[in-house]
């Protein structure tokens, strides 16, 4: 619901309590035909901030909806992109492919330095 809209919606609550003001002036001057007719309009009015609520609930449902399905299956891409910057960050701070690819059990003789470990 944008600006606009809510506005619209609390003129309509307005006008109902203006019309509902003048049924009872009306009715207060023995017009009664005028007093109905206000009464109808107040009804009216009422209605319509009742539609205004309503829409806005199947807006923000649709809303919500349309985001579920645009959204891509599967995980999060800023959930992906956080798996892949710590997985580099462990790669660029082992002591070798080996180490990395065992989580650190196994390094590779021939190259290993082991500078990141204390075994
Ligand atoms: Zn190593």
């Amino acid at each position: 619901m944008n600006h606009l809209t809510r506005a619209l919606a609390g003129l309509y609550v307005l006008a109902s309590a203006g019309l509902l003001r003048c049924a009872v002036i009306s009715e207060q001057s023995g017009t009664t035909g005028y007093s109905l007719f206000f009464v109808g309009c107040t009804v009216l009015f009422g209605l319509a901030a009742a539609h205004h609520a309503w829409h806005r609930d199947q807006l923000h449902a649709a809303h919500a909806l349309l985001e579920r399905t645009a959204r891509p299956p599967g995980p999060h891409a800023a959930a992906v992109a956080d798996e892949i910057a710590l997985a580099w960050h462990g790669l660029n701070t082992a002591c070798c492919l080996t180490s990395w690819e065992t989580h650190g059990q196994q390094h590779d003789p021939t190259h290993c330095t082991r500078k990141d470990t204390t075994a």
